[in-house]
């Protein structure tokens, strides 16, 4: 059976970026394999964090995967920081990845370009360091991400490929797995950047208020050409709005453009208005439902274990490949 891996990091609310790029991806997955999915809370780390944010982040991230259909009999769930082998195997895979790779990371760069060196922290740089681990740590055959996570996955399989060819077959080789339209959701106010929880410019979050969801698509930055039409590098406005369209409604590009030949921006926007409310209107009523419940801590507690048998196994076969030794 193919083992799925994937997480969130709870640094905000959660926004349709996530939800299309990530945890649609994972419903649509979830009969398909075993799904492992986990609350990134280490990775939330490393920019400020506010402690009492970061606990109530990390319930709402369960509850919205949850909410969006993940069937909890199926899939399991965990909060990264309750399986300490996550950061005892991250130790250990520091020695395998080099600075200059390391420093190559888009999102290293994107996330501390405006920053001192004096004040980046060092887990920003070894992020990668800690999600190798992650995901070596299950056997992962697939890791469904957005198009951004693409980068950290291969950076994990040129780590498997180092740590395999000196030690021998002892990591398993992941792959990441990006939807075919929507893996990059773009800013409503700046569609040239991805939109980011961290970053909350042209946001839509999911629990948003159903009318300011409305305001901001029919807000949304387009151009001045009054054709629907899909040009990412030209329309990138329209181009991304017809993504989370066809992405909320499983039709095509060439469908939309079809369905709107010779109507307005206006009229569009309404529609893609009309289609995410009705989805996070969805969404927000099973989370409300879910909240009320114990169910949130009991499939923690259920993820947890199940997450640190196999943890274990890894870690040990590491640490008996690499020669540390091991009194039992
Ligand atoms: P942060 O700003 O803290 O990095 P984020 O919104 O980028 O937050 P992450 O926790 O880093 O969210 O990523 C969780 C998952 O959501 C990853 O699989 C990531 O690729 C995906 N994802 C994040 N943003 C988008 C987006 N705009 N479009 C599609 N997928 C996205
Ligand atoms: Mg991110």
């Amino acid at each position: 059976m193919k083992r799925y891996l994937s997480a969130i990091k709870p640094t905000g609310r959660l926004t349709l970026g996530n939800y299309i790029g990530a945890i649609k991806q994972f419903v649509s997955l979830m009969n398909d394999g075993e799904m492992i999915l986990f609350v990134a809370d280490l990775h939330s780390l490393t920019l400020p964090i506010d402690p009492v944010e970061l606990r109530n982040n990390s319930r709402n991230i369960v509850a919205y995967y949850l909410a969006a259909g993940l069937d909890p009999n199926k899939i399991r769930v965990f909060l990264q920081s309750e399986v300490h082998e996550h950061s005892e195997l991250a130790i250990i895979l520091q020695n395998y990845l080099y600075m200059g790779e390391l420093a190559r990371m888009t999102q290293f760069k994107d996330k501390t370009q405006k920053m001192n060196n004096e004040a980046i922290g060092l887990g920003i740089f070894t992020y990668p360091v800690l999600m190798a681990a992650d995901i070596v740590l299950y056997d992962t055959d697939y890791v469904p991400v957005g198009e951004d996570q693409v980068q950290h996955v291969e950076i994990t399989r040129d780590l498997v490929h180092r740590f395999n060819k000196r030690y021998g077959e002892i990591l398993k080789m992941p792959r990441a797995l990006i939807r075919q339209n929507g893996a990059r959701i773009m800013s409503l106010s700046d569609p040239t950047k991805k939109m980011s929880k961290s970053d909350p410019k042209g946001d839509i979050f999911l629990d948003d208020d159903l009318k300011i969801i409305n305001k901001k698509i029919m807000s949304a930055v387009t151009d001045l050409d009054t054709h629907v039409h899909y040009d990412e590098a030209n329309k990138p406005g329209i181009s991304n709005l017809m993504t989370i369209y066809s992405a909320l409604t499983n039709k095509s590009i060439t469908d939309i453009e079809e369905q709107f030949s010779g109507k307005m921006y206006g009229e569009f926007k309404k529609e893609v208005a009309r289609v995410v409310t009705e989805e996070i209107a969805k969404l927000q009523a099973r989370y409300q439902e879910i909240i009320q419940t114990g169910l949130v801590d009991k499939v923690l507690k259920e993820g947890k274990e199940y997450a640190s048998e196999i943890a274990a196994k890894t870690l040990k076969r590491v640490q008996e490949a690499i020669g540390l030794y091991r009194y039992e």
